[in-house]
């Protein structure tokens, strides 16, 4: 493509690092430190439209118009939790296409949930995201103004924490996962520490080796939810290529070459994963390791008709695997009532949109 077919058409700005933006610039006879302000208003001040930078001429203004797009997404819907405070906001991208964001007052942290994908093809049985398929990719932009909307819910414009545990597989979308980390990470763009960064992965061995080549000090979280192949694997279609031994292996030599500890996801699901049996079997497992097991109760979804286990089995599987010297945490999910829990607002919106159409 030339140069000129290639400034004609309008970039978002959002999918460019400061440096990338300024070659754009350069190509486009505009001084670069316009880069540097553009890039002010948008990470520092919130502000995503050309014609409210005021320390820009109009005649700037114009010019960035025709050969940059800031692809803010539309809100489509918000959801509050009453318990809790979260909100949950659905983000329209385009005609057909919608993502979630989840934006997570705590006491001391404010977390940003954030997807990755429209949609997800590895199906997890309990799982609302993979419902429908998949569709596609996220760009970075589509990545990074999720973190700015929900960021713009909080006093101050402060967030603390990013976990990408929203729609979709960040490993199989592994080019712009790394290039989003590196912007959020960024003292040009959202100045977000590495260490405050959690990638979740239903467990990809090849994209887990590749992350501990990096030199990243992001996070890494294993969605495990099943201590041997017959639980994970009827839980997980995924377990088929990645099967627990092989994987447990790979996250042992991550933690070796990192020298950083691992989350392990674990969903409790009465009856299918959460007896005595499973909790000896997954401390044997990780006992040793430099880890932690996150236990989640399951918040169901209509198409995986089961519960959580009550609030006593769940603290019993957390005491044997701490007898083992596994240390545990126990997360209850955040904003239930607003079908907070992966790719559930989504699913109900599209359902919604569905019965409309039916009549
Ligand atoms: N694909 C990635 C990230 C998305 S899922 C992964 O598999 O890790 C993010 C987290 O939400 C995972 O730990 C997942 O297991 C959890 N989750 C999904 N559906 C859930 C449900 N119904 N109840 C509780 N946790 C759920």
């Amino acid at each position: 493509m030339s140069l000129k077919s290639e400034i004609a058409k309008p970039i978002d700005v959002l999918n460019m690092t400061l440096d990338e933006l300024k070659k754009k610039l350069h190509a486009a006879g505009i001084e670069l430190y316009r880069a540097d302000q553009i890039h002010q208003w948008i990470f520092g001040k919130s502000v995503y439209e050309f014609d409210k930078m005021t320390n820009l001429s109009e005649d700037l203004r114009n010019r960035l118009k025709e050969l940059f797009v800031i692809g803010i997404p539309k809100e489509v819907t918000r959801e509050v939790s009453v318990g809790d405070k979260s909100v949950k906001l659905l983000l329209k991208l385009n005609e057909k296409d919608s993502v979630e964001a989840v934006y997570m007052p705590m006491k001391e942290r404010r977390t940003i949930c954030i997807s990755s994908q429209v949609g997800c093809k590895f199906h997890c049985a309990f799982c609302a995201s993979g419902q429908d398929g998949f569709f596609r990719n996220l760009k970075v932009g589509e990545i990074l103004s999720q973190v700015l909307l929900a960021r713009d819910l909080s006093p101050n414009k402060k967030i603390s924490n990013i976990v990408f545990m929203g729609i979709g597989e960040p490993f199989d979308n592994y080019p712009e996962l790394l290039k989003t980390i590196r912007m959020l990470n960024s003292k040009n763009a959202l100045n977000i520490g590495a260490r405050k960064i959690t990638v979740s992965t239903c467990g990809i061995i090849p994209k887990i080796e590749m992350l501990a080549e990096e030199g990243l000090q992001v996070e890494l979280s294993i969605s495990l939810h099943g201590p041997n192949d017959s639980v994970r694997g009827a839980l997980m279609p995924v377990n088929t290529a990645y099967p627990v031994k092989a994987l447990i292996e790979t996250c042992k030599k991550y933690v070796k070459k990192t020298g950083r500890a691992i989350t392990f996801e674990y969903i409790l699901v009465k009856g299918v994963n959460a007896s005595d049996n499973e909790a000896n079997q997954l401390a044997r497992l990780l006992k040793g390791m430099l880890c932690k097991v996150n236990l989640i109760p399951y918040n169901p979804i209509a198409e995986f008709p089961h519960v959580a286990p009550t609030y006593e089995e769940v603290v019993r599987f957390q005491q044997i695997l701490q007898k083992f010297g596994v240390k545990t945490t126990v997360r209850f999910s955040k904003g239930r009532d607003i079908q907070a829990a992966c790719g559930q607002l989504r699913s109900v919106h599209q359902k919604r949109e569905k019965r409309k159409d039916k009549r």
